[in-house]
């Protein structure tokens, strides 16, 4: 069969405009094109190849575990997503574990968590959820409406009800607005697609007062700072503020599609028989390959380096933005990275990526003003610079590049 990356504009629903190229094969830092070009990759497929490609070690579990059980549904249980869940509980400070697919299913089933938590405890009135300004959360339906862009959930409608988005990292309206009415109160502790933007602690501080004063199940969304990107397992532990609830996916699977809700008990009590499901949730393949990934990444040696790395090329970044002026900070923690463009550049981080790919650099964009970097996280530090070399040529094309000026 004739197949090319033209297949893609023939038989794909168009949601997605891939570069003009096709993968064929990739190994650590490193993606093979159908014409034998090699890129380096910073991107880890969006945060979720957080061992790099096809890593031995998870090449050697996903064997073993396909030769003893793929599936077997979650009518029986099994081995090896009991292991994942009790390394989980056992690594993070909660109690329990649910088990899906994706981040938005993860997300999905944390708020639908907290309506049922308010519906058994308190009254039909809380049912409120607060979540903020340019958040993202998902594409199913509610994660979609709880996400603060409305662009992605425009033309949906009718959207799920009582929804309040807020700006992120504002004491002044969040003090304002939460109220006995507000069932969860959900944030990523790094806005990732909303332009790579750290929580302020000041600000975390007081929702995690106000959401136990007024009873509202506090949710990170750790669906891309989880699972050691920003060099904690995950970032609430760097932080120093406990949710109820942590939602992760992304980099958990090291490629292979998983997430998880981790909840105190307190919480996770209300979900009994029967109120939520899942068929592929909690699947032992993905689970086997979710138990070597959390030890080989929960190891505090693993996480220190992610800590250097990532400092080392934040560094970089910044020096190659103060020499060609393009970059008005660089921000973000770990691996896990957003090089804002300057004023004279807004707009354009669809065009630098561009000149990224010319130079087989593969990057990420995080809005259009941001230039969004996620590396593997066991990446060398010879390929950070090799990777910054690459972007330095970029840079130099793009500022160069008339159409920019
Ligand atoms: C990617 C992402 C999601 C959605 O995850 P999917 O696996 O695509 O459903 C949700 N929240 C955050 C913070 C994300 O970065």
């Amino acid at each position: 069969m004739s197949i090319s990356r033209k297949t893609f504009d023939e038989v794909m629903f168009q949601c997605y405009k891939p570069l003009d190229m096709m993968i064929q094969r990739a190994h650590g830092a490193f993606v093979y094109d159908s014409s034998g070009n090699r890129y380096l990759d910073l991107t880890a497929g969006i945060a979720v190849n957080s061992l790099g490609h096809t890593p031995k070690g998870v090449q050697k579990v996903i064997r073993k575990q396909a030769d003893e059980l793929i599936h077997c549904s979650n009518i029986f249980t099994n081995k090896k997503t009991l292991e994942l869940g009790k390394k989980l509980v056992s690594m993070t400070d909660f109690d329990r574990v649910f088990f899906v697919n994706s981040g938005a299913e993860a997300n999905e089933c944390a708020l639908k968590l907290a309506r049922r938590v308010a519906f058994n405890e308190a009254n039909d009135e809380k049912n409120e959820i607060i979540s903020f300004l340019n958040s993202f959360h998902g594409r199913t339906l509610f994660s979609v409406c709880v996400g603060g862009q409305d662009k992605y959930s425009d033309g949906f409608g009718p959207k799920p009800a009582a929804i309040t988005h807020l700006p992120y990292n504002d004491v002044e309206t969040f003090t304002r607005t939460i109220s006995e009415k507000t069932c969860a109160v959900i944030l990523e502790p790094v806005q990732g697609e909303g332009g790579i933007i750290p929580v302020d602690p000041k600000f975390l501080k007081t929702v995690r007062e106000l959401c136990s004063k007024y009873k509202a199940m506090l949710i990170f969304d750790e669906v891309q700072t989880g699972v050691g990107r920003t060099g904690a397992l995950y970032e609430y532990q760097n932080l120093g503020v406990i949710p109820d609830a942590i939602t992760t996916a992304k980099g958990l699977g090291a490629g292979l599609p998983i997430g998880a809700v981790l909840a105190k008990e307190e919480f996770a009590r209300h979900f009994g028989p029967g109120t939520h499901g899942s068929t592929f949730g909690g699947n032992p393949l993905a689970c086997a390959v979710g138990c070597y990934v959390i030890e080989k990444i929960g190891d505090p040696v693993f996480l220190n380096k992610v800590r250097e790395k990532g400092q080392y090329l934040k560094e970089g970044l910044e020096s190659i933005g103060r020499k060609y002026g393009v970059f008005e900070e660089v921000r973000g923690k770990g691996l896990l990275l957003g090089c804002v463009l300057t004023d004279r550049y807004q707009g354009r981080s669809g065009s630098l990526q561009q000149y990224g790919f010319k130079h087989k650099l593969l990057t990420l964009v995080a809005g259009s003003n941001v230039l969004r970097i996620a590396p593997p996280l066991n990446i060398k530090k010879s390929l950070l610079d090799k990777g910054l070399k690459m972007l330095e040529k970029a840079v130099t094309d793009f500022t160069a590049d008339q159409s920019v000026k």
